[in-house]
């Protein structure tokens, strides 16, 4: 059963970021409930991942799960243009009374993605509505990442993002070095200098800055100092540049507070949410916007985008119910738990040679190693001891549901030191 499944899939299947000339190992999944992923052998793996941020809830949560289903008694979908429904209203307006005042209006988008190419959108129509069309490049940091589409390629960091296989198609934007200080770190007024010579020199030329604020996911799982934030902000309010910032793995309350922007108490012009947005039931990204910028963009007419599974009635039932979970639980506390576990558990971690730095935030821990591992070796040690954590590069880390018990952390976090001890000696 197992290998036959396994060997079905990699007759004909793609998987994230994959070679098929050079496997790497697959484990059928054929149950999932709670913090527990089922494989088919029968083994129980205590889940580190969410399902990349997504899970919060853990798997099969009845409340997600009977939200779908009631959705799906009434209608799975029709299409946006000229309709509306119940699940998008609902969900449209517990968005906007969660996020910050200023953002009012919500674009529905079929992933995290295609929520950014909608806010690149966004940007670039409002500034033609204001009748600066010559306002069409981005200003964003090293380190980030945005997603896999072109606009949001085009922003992520030019080294371990994918600029050099697409260069000659993606938009040429303008970097300037990851922040500097570490969350914990003060801000150095020469931290902004760059960002400062680059407003001077090509200012009238940016539409919008665009950042993941206060942590840096994919693109090295970096925490930074929320002054950075607010004096970036600052700084590109100040020559009239818009602010978009990504929070598609940051939101509901992953680091701690609801947005990670409430760290540096900033409020951006346009805003990213995706990943945990359904709690990892159905694909779904949002993309909201001031007031302001909506009424710019409409200066030209319509906006520019409008896909053909927007606004999901499913997708927006299951969100609007797994926001309304979130919100109902004891959230905080649960991701402070995630931390003190995390924190705990990784501690051991600092002390193996192989091991550059621990780092730990609300409920994302880090082990960075100095070197790039044997990732098939060091997923399978993983997977042997009984935790679905998945490395990338030189990084091994968990961002585990909230509702992780202390057990599933110690599972999940011992797991890791005992791997990384025997893999990357
Ligand atoms: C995952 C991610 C995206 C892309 O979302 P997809 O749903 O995978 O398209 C964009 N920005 C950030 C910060 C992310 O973590």
């Amino acid at each position: 059963m197992r290998d036959d499944l396994v060997s079905r899939d990699r007759a004909h299947l793609w998987h994230p970021y994959s070679s098929i000339t050079d496997q790497a190992p697959l484990w059928p999944v054929v149950d999932a409930h709670g913090t527990r992923l089922v494989l088919a052998d029968g083994r129980e793996l205590v889940d580190g991942m969410a399902s990349w941020w997504a899970a919060i809830h853990g798997y099969r949560h009845p409340v997600l799960d009977r939200a779908l289903h009631d959705q799906v008694d009434r209608f799975s979908h029709v299409m946006f243009g000229g309709l509306t429904h119940e699940p998008a209203v609902a969900l449209g307006e517990l968005l906007v009374r969660i996020t910050p005042a200023p953002l009012n209006r919500v674009f529905f988008a079929d992933s995290g993605s295609v929520a950014v190419e909608v806010a690149v959108k966004m940007a670039l129509q409002y500034w033609q509505g204001r009748g600066e069309p010559g306002r069409d490049r981005l200003l964003t940091v090293r380190g980030g990442y945005h997603g896999d589409t072109a606009g949001a390629m085009s922003i992520c960091d030019p080294d371990t993002g994918m600029h050099g296989l697409f260069r000659s198609y993606l938009a040429q934007q303008v970097f300037v070095d990851r922040p500097r200080p570490g969350y914990e770190d003060s801000l150095r007024p020469e931290d902004l200098d760059q960002v400062r010579a680059v407003l001077e020199e090509q200012g009238e030329r940016l539409a919008a800055v665009i950042i993941e604020p206060i942590v840096q996911g994919a693109g090295g799982m970096r925490f930074y100092a929320p002054d950075y934030l607010r004096a970036l902000v600052g700084l590109c309010r100040s020559y009239g540049v818009l602010v978009l910032f990504d929070e598609i793995a940051t939101g509901f309350g992953r680091t701690g507070t609801l947005f990670a922007m409430e760290h540096a108490d900033v409020v951006p012009d346009v805003l990213c949410v995706g990943k945990a947005l359904t709690g990892g039931t159905m694909t779904l990204g949002a993309t909201l916007c001031t007031q302001e910028v909506a009424e710019g963009i409409c200066r030209v007419g319509g906006f520019m985008h409008g896909p053909t599974f927007m606004a999901n009635p499913l997708a927006c039932a299951v969100a609007r119910a797994s926001v309304e979970l979130l919100l109902d639980r004891p959230w905080q506390a649960d991701v402070q738990r995630l931390e003190r576990h995390l924190s705990e558990g990784l501690a051991a971690a600092a002390d193996l040679p192989a091991v550059a730095e621990v780092r730990v935030l609300g409920g994302i821990g880090v082990v960075e190693l100095a070197d790039p591992p044997d990732a098939a070796r060091l997923q399978t040690a993983l997977v042997d001891r009984g935790a679905w954590v998945r490395p990338f590069g030189r990084l091994v880390y968990a961002m585990p549901p909230y509702v992780s018990t202390p057990d599933d952390l110690a599972v999940v976090t011992s797991a890791m030191v005992g791997a990384i001890r025997e893999v990357c000696a």
